[in-house]
């Protein structure tokens, strides 16, 4: 099979991608940091001053999730990999899916490779050893859960504001876009960091850059091609055209 674009092909997602599911965005109108202040939720301080707060607030998320399906950018991205990964012989490196998204609906539609930069909603951590839980429950009753091994509190498994990444996440993010040839940044206002350095490291090793957003970003200038509208439309319309 030919493609429009050369493989290894790196995806970037933000919240973007997921707005057409039902699931807020960040920034931007609507956007969830528009009707809370992060600093009071999303910080390692928030939770030490008020840990019931942040549970309450995550749980909140998790529910709003729990109600939204993976919508038909997700799916396509589902279907590359599969596409992709059979055109260069089962190689595990021609789809590298990267989202800063917590919400799990990657995971949900199929996606396989996929790297989880910040977190997921549905995982739970001991602040004391960083043991992860899954935990699916939507009413946590007791906000202050204890680790079943060592008793100390468990905590949202999500990257907070001033907080690193994971280091073997962020360089297998990173040798993924200094391998790719496309790299395709969706519904990222690509102003966090180290996330939204990805695709400026892919161009610099020589990769065409794909922008899907509705709104012009900081990356815009650089990008060799945009698709400037929703997601859920413009990827299956790229995609429908790249393997006619
Ligand atoms: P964002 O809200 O900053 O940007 C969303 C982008 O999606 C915007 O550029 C918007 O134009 C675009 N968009 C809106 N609707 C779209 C659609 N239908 N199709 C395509 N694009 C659309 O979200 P972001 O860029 O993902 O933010 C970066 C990260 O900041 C988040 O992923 C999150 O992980 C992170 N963050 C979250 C927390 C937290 O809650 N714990 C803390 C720190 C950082």
């Amino acid at each position: 099979m030919t493609f429009q674009f050369e493989a290894p092909i790196v995806v970037l997602t933000g919240a973007g991608i997921s707005a057409e599911s039902g699931v807020p965005t960040f920034r931007g109108e609507g956007g969830l940091w528009r009707n809370f202040r992060p600093e009071e939720l999303a910080t390692p301080q928030a939770f030490k001053r008020d840990p019931k707060l942040v549970w309450e607030w995550y749980t909140w998320r998790r529910e709003l999730v729990s109600k939204c399906e993976p919508n038909a950018a997700h799916r396509t991205l589902v279907e590359m990999e599969v596409v992709v990964t059979a055109a260069m012989s089962g190689d595990a490196q021609a789809f590298t899916l990267i989202t800063q998204n917590v919400d799990g609906l990657h995971e949900a539609a199929g996606s396989q490779n996929v790297v989880t930069l910040h977190g997921s909603l549905w995982s739970m951590r001991c602040v004391r050893e960083g043991r992860r839980f899954e935990d699916r429950r939507l009413k946590m009753g007791n906000y202050l859960l204890r680790c079943p091994n060592c008793d100390a509190p468990l905590r949202p498994d999500v990257v907070w504001f001033g907080e690193m990444l994971d280091e073997t996440v962020l360089q297998k993010a990173y040798e993924a876009s200094e391998r790719a040839r496309t790299m395709i940044v969706i519904g990222t206002s690509a102003l966090v960091h180290p996330a939204a350095s990805l695709p400026i490291t892919a161009k610099r090793n020589g990769a065409r850059l794909i922008e899907v957003n509705p709104e012009e970003t900081p990356l815009s200038p650089y990008v060799d091609e945009t698709l400037r509208g929703p997601a859920a439309v413009e990827l299956p319309r790229w995609w429908k055209l790249q393997h006619p």
